[in-house]
């Protein structure tokens, strides 16, 4: 979905930023300041996901990740293995910063409109 193809109908998605909404309270999604939404541009199949489940298979992000001792792979995707933060959202143009903190060290990135990492920067702990 999030490759921008529908796992469904193997029809194009649309990927973007969803701002917070009111159901969010219910699906416990308001603690992020922004959230993706995936929509397929054919069948009726959408889905909800927040920025660092977006970016965790990303190369840098799970080289990243991997390299501090955790495989992503074995963990459930909503067990915060990792902390991650949104911190920035702009929308002219769309760029969103955010950081996985992972044993005292960041991986700080941009985001860019399509939701593609635009650049990124680890930045050891002390
Ligand atoms: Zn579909």
């Amino acid at each position: 979905m999030f490759n921008d193809v529908c796992p469904y109908c193997a029809g194009n998605s649309t990927v973007q930023l969803a701002e917070s909404e009111e159901y969010y309270d219910e699906l416990a999604m308001v603690s992020h300041p922004v959230n993706v939404h995936a929509a397929c541009d054919d069948c009726a199949w959408f889905l909800y996901a927040n920025v660092g489940a977006l970016l965790v298979f990303e190369p840098p992000v799970y080289a990243f990740i991997k390299e501090r001792g955790v495989d992503v792979w074995d963990k459930y995707v909503w067990a915060a293995a990792v902390d991650h933060e949104v911190t920035s959202v702009r929308w002219d143009p769309q760029r969103v910063d955010g950081v996985f903190r992972l044993s005292g060290d960041e991986l700080r990135y941009v985001l860019d409109e399509n939701l593609r990492m635009l650049e990124y920067e680890i930045h050891p702990g002390d």
